[in-house]
């Protein structure tokens, strides 16, 4: 209370925006991910590894618009490049030469030699999805028990739900997140654990049996929406040889991985190559993005024109220069070595602040992405997740960080993201601030 307190207090010209923006905009914010009780905190700008917000009050970003300025903002090679595309005409709707050198490089990274442009992750994964039941042409999809894929209906089902509602992890049912999504949808949408290979297995010879193989499966290599929760040694492997003897295509959602924890995302770090990929976030350096890549045979059914792969904004000049001078300037080699080096720095920080001052848990990261687990019991799927993190102490950490001067995402399946602009010293600032809670929560 005390925080919640000192947070208000250091926020009132967000507390004033908030009452004029009730009035227009519902709830006051763009979208209800960005809400926070009794009010959100408004920015004006960021610079590098900094935000300020309506108040003049700096911040040390490590929310980083969800995991998206893996660049740090207003990068030099970033704003010069949209600088120069917007003198030249911002859109069209007629592809540019930014999108060939883009889907050029992408190929390059990720062994997939074709893509496609939406504007968003939620619009990446529902294209993809529809791409694989074209190809398969079957209905049923699998996903992983408390992973995000985005707000369309086929993958708002099993997020975040209680886990008291959901029971032990066989007889969880699909459950829809949030009202308004058909329940035909949702029963087409099948959950299972991650790090579980045999469970998936059983479950897709179990629809295949009920006359409903699935086409896809879609599922983060590294889950990034349970805190970070790593694959076990195997899993993916087993996920791709299972899905192949199944004809099942299966989909990487790289949307918080890809371009942030290798050149090639995800597929790269660990090595296991799957059918398609979706990017969002970091792709479009702070501008709205989203691709699909995939292989030839895949595509084929929208180089056919069989799927309907389309949209107005698709492509946009001014997000392919972005992801242009962000992939060829910025997200180097070098880069990703400069976050390994940081993010071996804060896990090993974390851990012996937890060590020192005897608070049960350990740190987990991969390259610009980590979290804390305030828990001893390991976290390997959603169920663990919901069992063993603590509910209340990432939430006080957030309050904690931000009133002294460290901006988190909000929520506990959250995660950091660091920036190529990000310092030790931005570290060390985020290292006192969790000692001032670990110390506090065990004094
Ligand atoms: N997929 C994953 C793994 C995500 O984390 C998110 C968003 O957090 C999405 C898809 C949806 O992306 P967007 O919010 O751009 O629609």
């Amino acid at each position: 209370e005390r925080e919640e307190l000192r947070l208000q207090a250091r926020t009132p010209g967000s507390r004033a925006m908030h009452a004029r923006a009730v009035r227009s905009m519902t709830g006051g914010v763009p979208s209800s991910y960005q809400a926070r009780d009794p009010w959100p905190i408004y920015l004006t700008h960021g610079r590098g590894s900094r935000v300020w917000d309506v108040d003049g009050s700096e911040y040390c970003d490590f929310h980083n618009g969800f995991g998206s300025m893996v660049q740090g903002h207003a990068h030099p090679a970033i704003v010069r490049a949209v600088r120069e595309r917007i003198g030249l005409g911002s859109h069209f709707a007629m592809p540019t030469e930014d999108s060939v050198i883009v889907s050029e490089e992408l190929a390059r990274r990720f062994g997939l030699p074709q893509w496609r442009y939406l504007n968003s992750g939620s619009e990446a994964t529902m294209d993809a999805i529809r791409i694989a039941r074209a190809v398969t042409g079957r209905e049923t999809i699998i996903k992983i028990f408390g992973s995000y894929h985005g707000h369309h209906d086929y993958v708002m089902v099993s997020i975040g739900t209680p886990y008291d509602e959901i029971g032990p992890p066989d007889n969880m049912a699909s459950l829809a997140y949030g009202e308004g999504i058909p329940r035909a949808v949702v029963d087409l949408t099948v959950p299972v654990p991650f790090n579980d290979a045999p469970a998936m297995e059983r479950r897709i010879e179990a629809l295949a049996a009920d006359g409903r193989p699935p086409a896809c499966v879609i599922m983060e290599a590294a889950m990034m929406n349970l805190g970070v929760v790593l694959p076990e040694p195997g899993y993916l492997e087993a996920v791709r040889e299972i899905t192949r003897r199944h004809g099942i295509v299966l989909i990487f959602d790289e949307v918080k991985t890809g371009l942030c924890v290798a050149p090639g995302g995800a597929t790269e770090r660990f090595g296991v190559r799957p059918d398609m990929v979706t990017l969002a976030k970091a792709l479009g350096g702070g501008l709205p993005s989203g691709a699909v890549g995939a292989t030839v045979e895949i595509m084929e059914v929208v180089a056919s024109d069989r799927v309907k792969q389309v949209g107005t904004f698709n492509g946009n000049p001014l997000t392919m220069a972005a992801a242009r001078a962000s992939l060829l300037e910025v997200l180097t080699p070098q880069a990703y070595a400069y976050l390994d080096r940081l993010c071996e720095l804060l896990i090993a920080g974390c851990d012996e602040i937890l060590r020192r001052r005897g608070l049960p848990g350990y740190t987990v990261g991969i390259s610009s992405k980590g979290c804390v687990h305030f828990t001893d019991a390991p976290i390997r799927d959603y169920t663990s997740f919901m069992a063993h993190q603590n509910a209340a102490l990432p939430e006080l950490a957030w309050l904690y960080n931000a009133n002294r001067g460290v901006l988190m995402a909000p929520g506990r399946e959250e995660e950091w993201t660091l920036s190529v602009q990000h310092t030790e010293a931005d570290v060390d600032r985020y290292l006192d601030s969790l000692d001032a809670l670990v110390r506090d929560v065990t004094s």
